[in-house]
């Protein structure tokens, strides 16, 4: 899995441990939508060094830098939140959203990140029904 704005780390042992932090966070939404669908996740440098990250929009598949990973788990979590929004619902920015804006400007602690995640994901992309009109 290949982006161009991001240059893949080759996974070892330092790579698989910030990859870690990363599906921890992941974790954290799976706990709360049990249907989430499988993300998956590479690590890698910008190559524009403003990149914290890149989702492949409703590909479930999400890339994150380590200058994200290295601005600590709060910052983290809303990076990570925000992507999988885009990978899993294909949602592109709001300006007016805290989560979803096209810019790290607000940190929310993980009770707003969640309540704002789940305004967009209320159950896993996987699972959509269709009902008869009533
Ligand atoms: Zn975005």
């Amino acid at each position: 899995m290949k982006t161009k704005q991001i240059k893949n780390f080759k996974m070892n042992d330092a790579v698989y441990k910030l990859r870690r932090q990363v599906i921890e966070l992941i974790y954290e939404v799976k706990k709360e939508i049990k249907d989430l669908p499988r993300i998956e996740v590479r690590i890698g440098e910008p190559r524009n060094h403003k990149v914290l990250g890149v989702a492949e929009l409703k590909n479930k598949k999400i890339w994150i830098t380590k200058d994200a990973i290295d601005l600590g788990q709060d910052s983290l979590r809303n990076i990570v939140f925000h992507e999988i929004v885009h990978a899993v619902t294909g949602f592109g920015h709001d300006e007016k959203c805290p989560l979803m804006q096209s810019k790290l400007k607000t940190i929310l602690n993980k009770n707003d990140c969640m309540k704002y995640l789940k305004g967009y994901i209320k159950h896993g992309a996987t699972m959509l029904t269709m009902a008869v009109a009533s």
